[in-house]
């Protein structure tokens, strides 16, 4: 077993072996310019891009004349809400989004906002979902873009999807999903759940990071998009720049890989997630889960483990790669937004972890890090005055601490 054991699985994952194998070729013999129309170099680049294409689209349900391949899912994001804003600017001025999307919708819509666009950023319930409710009563004559992410990062909740599209529909609309999290791990169809846009990318599936993709639909309704990227009109002048060719194949051989593997790994980590948090409450008391009880991603789990200090924690079991609900914001030590907005007191967000299992999490690995956390987070309750007194039943908050 190799240590630190890596479960941190949201915030990358390693390239497959099999995704590795089919780019490899691309470096060396293989290294035509996809837009060199005069000679084989080219046509065989191109081959292999539209090859990609079609493996890409088919798994989200949509046709490979609607990908638009990106650097990754801070670009699609950033070019499906700075594209539609700009380029039906005259229509409205208004954009919805959810006040947990990633930073990449987030400051997307602040930049927005600095020049002239509303934003409405809605809240989410105590497991970080977005009602379509609340999407329907924020919509207004001059909304023209809602953007909801599929699956949460931290927090793994997966958002009432085909509701929201059905929505944005029948008020005409625009929806964009943020689907990195949900891409693989869950059945996604932009026909079914009424998607006008989504962004993906490959790091987060096994494949190869700075590349990724943004779905745009070209019929019922045919969305246009401002480019951000000028030059040379690649990908329909949407997103000019040669074709990364070695990282297109391999997102195209990740998605294909995916889509083979998808229902018997969400079963596998599903299985896996469950074991592990199963071991946390049997053995720990004071335990929180954060995220959603069943709209969840199969290998996400979000634990808060209360009267424990965040940083010791994470100090104490450095055996594991995890995530802490503490974000390092230039010198302060600030609490996940995500959690902040769910409900999390502050306390407690700074103790929560998350756990990131894929598909290269054993069990062996599973039992080792449900050891580790059990034993650190009892060793930091039996320093803790504050365990002792809550054990001994005295109210903490009744507690007078200054001694006036
Ligand atoms: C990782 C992630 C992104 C950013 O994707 P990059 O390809 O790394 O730019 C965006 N949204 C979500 C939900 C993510 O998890």
């Amino acid at each position: 077993m190799k240590l630190p054991i890596y479960l941190d699985y949201h915030a990358t994952t390693p390239v497959d072996p099999e995704v590795l194998q089919a780019m490899i070729p691309f470096f060396t013999e293989v290294f035509g310019n996809a837009a060199s129309r005069n000679h084989e170099y080219g046509w065989t680049a191109e081959a292999a891009v539209e090859n990609a294409r079609q493996q890409v689209a088919k798994l989200i349900g949509a046709s490979e004349k609607e990908m638009i391949f990106t650097s990754g899912a801070t670009e699609g994001n950033n070019l499906a809400i700075q594209g539609v804003a700009e380029m039906y600017k005259e229509k409205g001025n208004h954009i919805i989004t959810s006040c947990i999307e990633h930073k990449a919708v987030l400051d997307t819509c602040h930049a927005l906002e600095e020049k002239g666009f509303a934003v409405t950023y809605l809240p989410v319930d105590h497991y970080g979902q977005v009602s379509a409710e609340s999407v329907r009563n924020a919509i207004t004559p001059q909304t023209i873009l809602v953007s909801i992410m599929a699956a949460n990062n931290e927090i793994g909740t997966i958002n009432p999807l085909r509701e929201i599209g059905a929505v944005c529909k029948e008020k005409g609309v625009l929806f964009h999903t943020d689907a990195v999290q949900a891409v693989g791990k869950i059945p996604m169809n932009v026909e079914e759940m009424g998607i006008d846009l989504l962004s993906m990318t490959a790091h987060k599936i096994y494949g190869p990071k700075g590349i990724g993709a943004l779905y745009v639909r070209r019929k019922n309704p045919r969305v246009r998009l401002a480019a951000i990227v000028h030059g040379g009109g690649h990908e329909r002048g949407m997103r000019s720049g040669t074709l990364n060719v070695p990282g297109i194949v391999g997102f195209g051989k990740a998605i294909e890989v995916a889509g083979r593997v998808m229902s018997e790994e969400s079963s596998r980590i599903k299985r896996l997630r469950d074991l592990l948090w199963d071991r946390i409450r049997s053995e720990l008391d004071e335990v929180f889960l954060n995220g959603h009880p069943t709209e969840h991603l199969p290998g996400n789990l979000n634990v808060s483990f209360a009267y424990v200090e965040g940083e010791s924690l994470m100090m104490g079991m450095k055996e594991l790669a995890v995530s802490s609900g503490s974000a390092c914001t230039s010198a302060s030590l600030e609490p996940s937004y995500v959690l902040k907005n769910i409900g999390v007191g502050e306390d407690l967000a700074h103790t929560s972890i998350r756990f990131g299992l894929g598909r290269f999490t054993t069990e062996e690995e599973v039992d080792f890090a449900a050891e580790k956390v059990i034993s650190t987070v009892r060793k930091l309750r039996d320093l803790s005055p504050l365990y002792e007194m809550a054990k001994e039943g005295i109210d903490l908050k009744s507690v007078n601490w200054t001694g006036h």
